[in-house]
């Protein structure tokens, strides 16, 4: 097995006025090329924060995160947004579209960032078409569901045919029957284009569909 990503010993704290806050206390992890990993925990036992710092989003206080045995946080900034706009796709809870742009143009975005896409376009509907909104390109994301936002922000991160994508608790703003709805549109395209991910859930359920199932407690992996 190729490993596609690995931590070491990533500590984070957070600085509120004069007291300080220790999230991550030293966690270590590998994932491996084509895995899809879950990562459940308490609500504030610092999952979100261990997904960014994995991203390449967020610089932690100490360890090293090493992306095909490349430290993400030894590159420059600008090396780092190059690393995370070609390698990376992210997927939030609160979905994170841009409300001017229409779901094609929220799509294709990502593109932008990263030459030799020849038609981002096309792409974009391939995508959107892919995650069942083939029939409501042109709308605009405030015209559609909450799981039909989420499809869409599933299809951009996509777009740039990520090696590895995070998702951040994506079904936590929807009902349960929507939620699944889109997980298996997530799983069916990440398992057919053997992209590895990293899923951060609430769901036991959810967290059962991954390859491995992993909990953050008391600032640790285990
Ligand atoms: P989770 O995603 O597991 O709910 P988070 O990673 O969002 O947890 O947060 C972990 C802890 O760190 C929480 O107690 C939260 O309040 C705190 N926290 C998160 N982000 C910040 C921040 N930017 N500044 C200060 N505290 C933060
Ligand atoms: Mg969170």
């Amino acid at each position: 097995m190729n490993k596609i990503l690995t931590a070491e010993n990533i500590e984070r704290t957070y600085k509120i006025g004069q007291t300080s806050l220790r999230v991550l206390k030293g966690v270590s992890l590998d994932v491996n090329e084509g895995e899809t990993v879950s990562i459940m925990g308490e609500s504030g036992s610092g999952k979100s924060t261990l997904l960014h710092v994995l991203g390449g989003l967020d610089t932690p206080k100490s360890g090293n995160v090493k992306f095909r045995g490349q430290s993400v946080y030894g590159m420059s900034a600008g090396k780092r947004a190059k690393f995370r706009a070609e390698k990376v796709g992210f997927v939030f809870q609160s979905f994170h579209l841009l409300p001017e742009l229409d779901i094609v143009e929220n799509v294709a975005l990502p593109s932008m960032a990263k030459r030799g896409e020849t038609d981002p376009v096309a792409r974009a509907k391939e995508l959107l078409t892919e995650v069942g909104l083939g029939e409501r390109i042109g709308h605009r994301p405030a015209e559609l569901s909450g799981g039909e936002r989420q499809r869409v922000a599933i299809a951009r991160a996509l777009m740039n045919d990520p090696e590895i994508v995070f998702a951040d608790e994506p079904t936590g703003n929807l009902d349960s029957k929507t939620g699944e709805k889109v997980l298996n549109y997530l799983f069916q395209l990440v398992e057919t284009r053997r992209h590895t991910l990293v899923l951060v859930t609430h769901s036991k359920e959810v967290a059962s569909r991954c390859s491995r199932e992993l909990f953050l407690k008391d600032g640790l992996l285990v």
